[in-house]
């Protein structure tokens, strides 16, 4: 009976290491999902910034191929005008020079101020990707550590795993069954001691009758609150 106990009480130290190791894998999953993501988000925002500095480099090379033509215009008019022999048509040609100019000089403007729109872009885009490289530096490192981590942690859990099925194998069936859905149902904790009258596992009283049969039992018996296996230790 002691025996039955014993392996029952192993198998559950063995069964919290297991949840333990589970978890931190969880943990450093999780980790290792946020950092990715942080270098998605990254990147992704570079690659956006990156798409509409082209966009306004193409508006700007737009705005230079007609700033251009409108000075072509100028020159072509203004080169007219000695060969003038009205006075009407110097001024239509004098009127059409003034109008090119001023086109040109909105022109101009628009692109003083494509180009500082530019500029803006470019230092956050350089802003950004060096945010990226340091953050890309730092994920390498931390991958490394990662997946040693994870590579320790799934070895662990793999020899526990035999060590776990060894110590199911000194069960009755019946018993493995009972230990592994009171595993399942009361949150990893399915062996429990009993002392000073109670359940450790649920806190509440046990009939005093089944307490103290705990000391002479052949049987495991269990809490009739949480149903977990109750055990008592020595010298109590
Ligand atoms: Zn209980």
């Amino acid at each position: 009976m002691q025996e039955k106990l014993q392996l029952l009480k192993e198998l559950q130290g063995l069964d919290l290491e297991l949840i333990n190791i589970r978890e931190s894998r969880k943990e450093i999953e999780k980790e290792q999902a946020l950092l990715n993501a942080d270098l998605e988000r990254i990147q992704s925002m570079v690659s956006s910034l990156v798409s509409e500095i082209e966009g306004l480099q193409t508006e700007r090379r737009e705005l230079g191929r007609a700033l251009d033509q409108e000075q072509d215009n100028v020159e072509k008019a203004e080169g007219r005008l000695p060969s003038i022999k009205t006075q009407k048509e110097y001024v239509a040609v004098l009127k059409e020079v003034d109008t090119a100019k001023k086109l040109n000089k909105e022109i101009e403007d628009r692109i003083l101020a494509k180009d500082s729109e530019i500029e803006v872009l470019e230092r956050d885009r350089e802003e950004k990707q060096q945010e990226l490289a340091d953050l890309m530096a730092r994920v390498e490192s931390r991958q490394a550590e990662i997946s040693g981590a994870l590579g320790g942690f799934d070895k662990t859990l793999d020899e526990k795993a035999v060590q776990r099925e060894s110590l199911l194998q000194g069960l009755a069936t019946q018993l493995r069954k009972r230990y592994q859905l009171l595993l399942d149902r009361r949150n990893g904790i399915a062996v429990v001691e009993a002392r000073n009258g109670a359940c450790l596992g649920c806190n509440m009283h046990l009939p005093p009758q089944l307490f103290n049969s705990l000391y002479t039992a052949t049987e495991v018996l269990t809490c009739p609150h949480c149903n977990r296996l109750l055990y008592i230790e020595n010298g109590q």
